[in-house]
């Protein structure tokens, strides 16, 4: 599987070596591309420059295996300075589910259909070596969740891109909570839910007549867009 690569065989399908270098700092380690990273810890050895190949932007090959081993090591790296995105990004969200049905009853803004309502329940755990403490115990606060979308057609859409977020670890992530202070806990990440049903609240709530757009937004920033659709 992809998860068992070395940093060395993902990146090296991404790269181009870069003989000479532009005289720039590498955004990974802040020093100059034509001197030593200190993430080489052979001293003796000068550090290659690569290019990666969509974006063109360069790093130090030791600082690129560092970010791909600090991460959740899935097959896939993300450009630091523009967020390019090779392979299929996935997320370190602890096991759990992610269900949903039609209920009849409409959301703010939303008169003329149902809504969709979505449940993510996780339990605590062990967390895992992709985790920020590994061997240390996770809380899981306010499960189940449940998140509303209108029933509609940009919704479904939406609604099938989730899906595909949930499979790729990409909805809850294990951090300290911004609500709560809690840390060790299970958090969201990056992709805002609507959790709030017949008002706005808290802000996490309808109507919001941008939220559709900033939801899309974010699935792409996580590398899910309609494109994962087509297959
Ligand atoms: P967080 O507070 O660390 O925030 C992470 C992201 O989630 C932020 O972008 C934030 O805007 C968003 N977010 C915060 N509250 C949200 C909400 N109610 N609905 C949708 N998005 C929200 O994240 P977290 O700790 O995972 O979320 C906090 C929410 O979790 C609380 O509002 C509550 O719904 C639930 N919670 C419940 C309990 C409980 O004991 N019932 C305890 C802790 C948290
Ligand atoms: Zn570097
Ligand atoms: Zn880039």
């Amino acid at each position: 599987s992809l998860r068992g690569q070395t940093a060395e065989e993902v990146i090296s399908k991404y790269v181009e070596k870069e003989e000479s270098p532009p005289d720039e700092e590498c955004p990974i380690c802040f020093e100059k591309l034509c001197n030593v990273s200190h993430y080489n810890e052979d001293e003796e050895e000068g550090d290659s420059v690569l290019k990666l190949d969509r974006c063109r932007h360069f790093f130090h090959q030791s600082c690129l295996y560092a970010m791909y081993n600090s991460g959740p090591k899935d097959g896939s790296i993300q450009c630091p300075t523009c967020k390019a995105i090779y392979g299929v990004k996935c997320g370190n969200q602890p096991p759990g589910s992610m269900d949903y049905h039609v209920i009849p009853h409409s959301l703010p803004g939303f008169p003329s259909c149902g809504t969709i309502r979505i449940i993510y329940n996780i339990p605590p755990g062990t967390q895992g070596p992709e985790h920020p403490s590994p061997g240390r115990r996770y809380s899981s606060r306010g499960f189940p969740r449940m998140c509303y979308l209108p029933d509609n057609e940009i919704s479904r859409k939406i609604l099938r891109l989730l899906i595909i977020a949930w499979e790729r670890r990409l909805i809850f992530t294990i951090g300290t909570s911004v609500t709560t202070g809690e840390p060790n806990t299970v958090v969201w990440n990056e992709i805002h839910h609507k959790t709030e049903f017949g008002s706005n609240v808290t802000g996490h709530g309808f109507p919001d007549p941008n939220y559709f757009t900033n939801i899309l937004g974010e699935l792409a920033s996580q590398g899910v867009t309609e494109d994962c659709l087509d297959d």
